[in-house]
């Protein structure tokens, strides 16, 4: 029943504070996305790439332990996916520089036949429509979730609306909530696009934690408190993958729970939050790829213990 992710692999230009510029480094939703789930629970990618991805890239991606790649297409002719971000001298917003399309503007990826099964899928970073299509691809799944971004909400919005009406939820960043609603309180945007149709909207607030706003309540965490901030690039697709990957994991464990009740998705937020901390501790998939079990648990921990009021 392993949690499935669709969403891009990219070859990302990033720009931090200082003039520090990293160029053509991988990056991509679906990237962030699996390695950093696949510390909670097995996990089934679907991407596509074109011919120019680096072979030390695809290598990277299928070197990821507990990452079924079988759903990466490499396809002769296209073009790679390629962003640039800048992050302003709070490392919290950030400028898109480029975005060229590339594979993004092709067909979807072909979803292998034996990841049908899915019980949990993810909808990371893409076109809505293709993450709509996704949906039907999935016919047993007990939660979807998407994600979306400032391109698609400015370039996409009747697919991105169709989008919401049928998934079960939305993480989305503070800006982007705002963009879509007009509404600058996230309980108020939140609320707005549970009116859509999804039963919990996640507005993510950077170094300012997270808001969850379901049908049955609200909650809210901080972020964790990080000293180290080198590259924020995939901390909300992390965010994500903690939050689903523990999902995922509880499901496995008791089949009978229901993964997107309140309860289940307050709890799993702190994972999100934690796996998160890590990723913006370096460029890239550099601090992921070294993070161990360990260091994860003792994070979580010491996040737990700072979230104790009595
Ligand atoms: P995050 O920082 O979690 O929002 O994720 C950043 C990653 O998303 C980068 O590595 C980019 O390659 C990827 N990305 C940027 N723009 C888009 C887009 N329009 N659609 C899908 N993925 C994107």
């Amino acid at each position: 029943m392993s949690l499935t992710v669709f969403g891009t692999i990219c070859i990302d230009t990033i720009e931090t504070p200082g003039g520090v510029v990293r160029e053509g480094i991988l990056g991509g939703s679906c990237t962030y996305f699996a390695a950093a789930a696949s510390f909670f629970t097995p996990v089934r990618l679907v991407a596509a790439v074109g011919e120019d991805f680096p072979a030390e890239f695809e290598a990277q991606v299928k070197r990821f332990k507990g990452v079924d790649t079988r759903g990466l297409e490499r396809r002769a002719g296209s073009k790679t996916f390629r962003w640039g971000g800048k992050y302003h001298e709070n490392m919290d917003e950030r400028d898109t520089t480029f975005t060229e399309l590339g594979v993004l503007a092709e067909a979807p990826p072909k979803v292998p036949a034996d990841y049908r099964d899915a019980k949990v899928l993810f909808l990371a970073n893409s076109h809505p429509s293709v993450q709509a299509d996704m949906l039907g691809e999935f016919p047993n799944r007990k939660l979807a979730v998407a994600d979306t971004m400032d391109f698609w909400i400015d370039g996409a919005r009747p697919e991105l609306d169709a989008l919401i009406s049928k998934v079960d939820g939305l993480v989305l960043n503070f800006d982007e909530a705002e963009q879509f609603t007009g509404k600058r309180n996230p309980v108020t945007a939140g609320r707005m696009m549970l009116e859509a149709g999804p039963r919990f909207v996640i507005i993510k607030k950077g170094e300012h934690g997270c808001i969850l706003v379901h049908r049955d309540g609200i909650a809210a965490l901080p972020a964790f408190p990080a000293e180290d901030v080198v590259d924020p690039t995939g901390a909300g697709d992390s965010f994500a993958a903690g939050l689903m990957g523990s999902i995922a994991a509880g499901l496995e464990a008791d089949p009978s729970m229901d993964p997107g009740s309140f309860e289940a998705l307050r709890r799993a937020c702190v994972q999100g939050t934690v796996i998160a901390s890590f990723t913006i501790e370096d460029f890239s998939l550099d601090r992921l790829t070294k993070l161990t079990r360990a260091e994860l648990n003792d994070r979580v921990r010491a996040f737990q213990s700072m979230l104790r009021v009595d």
